[in-house]
Order: structure tokens, then C-alpha cells, then sequence
């Protein structure tokens, strides 16, 4: 028998396993899926990653290890960046894509976590979308047994976690300037296959004039990839505490 390297049941790594210390961050799309096109010239594939990167820089700083589902323009199918998640054995999975509408109107800031029936209409379509550039079939038919069993494991396992970092996350990116949408719930293939607590934001509407306009800053990018980094650390700070490993570092914590 060959010794099977690390993965041995011993209690030694438990402490190390249990902290909060692993994120998986995916850029939406990427290489021949462009994701939506919006104005100014902005496709979304691209400016998701723009996004993603950022993220990424300020939580390594802050000693969290990051995973990215891709760190370049190049197509990832779902299956491999729900693997890639679970390979890692990620505490947290967030899914990055900005919004697109067939009218101008429709601007600002959602996030979801999974669920087998949409919130409302609106949630369905950004789903369906979302769902359609990943090349899967969309989880509509609730018959379907695979639905049922997915349907199962989010209720049963990571749904109010999933729901309180898209909670936090929603707060800080709204918090940074953008016009809130509020948190919502709807069946994104993505998130329903990775066996973590996991969400979408959408970051906003790249088919808005006053949304556009502001993605295309430098600054605007900055502001939202420090309100979702903000809210990885804060979700990592309660999840921690919930297991009673962190140490209150009350000198740099705010109310609420
Ligand atoms: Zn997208």
C-alpha cells in the first residue's frame, strides 16, 4: 500500500482546516465566452477579472490564501472551476460578473446566493444569462432528480452562510457608491455545484450609461474590489469566531 501523502486522518491540521483561510474568487467567462457586452466598450469577461485581481491582491495581503478560477483570458468551463474550488476545500466561493439589461435603465449592485426558485423575474433572467455563458443547461426542471439532490445539499448545507456573505458583501459594495439592488436568490449552475458556502455579485449594469461610465474608472474598480475584500475578512472574522479561534481585535473594530 502506498502511503497516501498528508491526507491522513490525524488531528494534527484540524486547527489549520477549520480556519477561515481560503477563498476561491472566479471571474465570470473569460476566453471565448465574452460574458455581456456593454457601453464604452466594455465586455464583461474583462472587466470581471480586472475586478477579481484586485480582490485578490488586498486579501493575500492580509494573509488569506487565494485561488482564482482563472487568472487570464482563457474559457473555464464550470465543471473545472467548481473543482477547482473543492479541490481547495475553499471556506468561501464568490463568483464575479457584471449585469447587462436590453434597456439603458436598469443600473446598480446585486448579490445572490443559490436557490432552486429564482426571488423574482428579474433574478430568473440574470440566472438564465449567467447560466446560458457557462454552456450548461439551465436547472429549470424542478422533476429533474440532480435538481432535487442539488436542491437538497444547498437547503441542508451552506445556505445561511451563503446568505449571510451575501448579505455583507451587498452592505460593503453598496456602502462604496453604488446603488443598491439588494440581495437575491436565484439557480446559478455555478454556485450550486461548488460544496462551500458561495456567491454571485453582479457589480453592476455595464448596458447603464451612469454604471459604465463609472467601471471604466480606475477608482470605481478600486472602491468595489476593497468592499468585497472587506466583506471576505469580515465573513472570515465571524466564521472564525463562531469555531472560537479568533482573537477579538477590538483595537481596529467598528460597531454594527
Ligand atoms: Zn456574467
Amino acid at each position: 500500500m502506498v502511503a497516501a501523502p498528508a491526507a491522513a486522518d490525524g488531528d494534527g491540521d484540524d486547527d489549520a482546516r477549520d480556519r477561515f483561510d481560503t477563498v476561491v474568487l472566479d471571474a465570470g467567462h473569460g476566453g471565448e465566452d465574452e460574458g455581456a457586452r456593454g457601453l464604452r466598450g466594455i465586455v464583461e469577461k474583462d472587466l470581471v477579472l480586472d475586478i477579481t485581481q484586485r480582490v485578490a491582491r488586498r486579501l493575500e495581503q492580509r494573509g488569506l490564501r487565494v485561488v482564482l478560477t482563472r487568472n487570464d483570458d482563457v474559457t473555464v468551463p464550470l465543471e473545472t472551476r467548481t473543482s477547482i474550488a473543492n479541490d481547495a476545500r475553499a471556506d468561501l466561493f464568490v463568483s464575479v460578473h457584471a449585469n447587462s439589461h436590453r434597456t439603458r435603465d436598469p443600473r446598480g449592485i446585486e448579490t445572490y446566493f443559490a436557490s432552486l426558485e429564482a426571488s423574482d423575474a428579474e433574478a430568473r433572467r440574470v440566472a438564465e444569462r449567467e447560466n446560458q455563458a457557462f454552456g450548461s443547461a439551465p436547472p429549470a426542471s424542478r422533476g429533474d432528480p440532480l435538481v432535487a439532490l442539488l436542491g437538497d445539499l444547498i437547503a441542508t448545507e451552506h445556505l445561511v452562510e451563503s446568505q449571510h456573505f451575501a448579505r455583507l458583501a451587498q452592505e460593503q459594495m453598496a456602502g462604496s457608491g453604488g446603488v443598491s439592488r439588494g440581495v437575491r436568490q436565484a439557480p446559478f449552475v455555478v454556485l450550486m455545484g461548488v460544496q462551500m458556502p458561495a456567491s454571485l455579485v453582479e457589480i453592476g449594469f455595464i448596458s447603464n450609461p451612469a454604471d459604465a461610465k463609472a467601471l471604466r474608472e480606475r477608482e470605481r474598480r478600486d472602491a468595489l474590489a476593497q468592499a468585497l475584500a472587506q466583506a471576505v475578512l469580515e465573513y472570515g472574522r465571524r466564521y472564525d469566531a463562531k469555531r472560537g479561534l479568533a482573537e477579538p481585535r477590538t483595537s481596529e473594530r467598528e460597531g454594527s
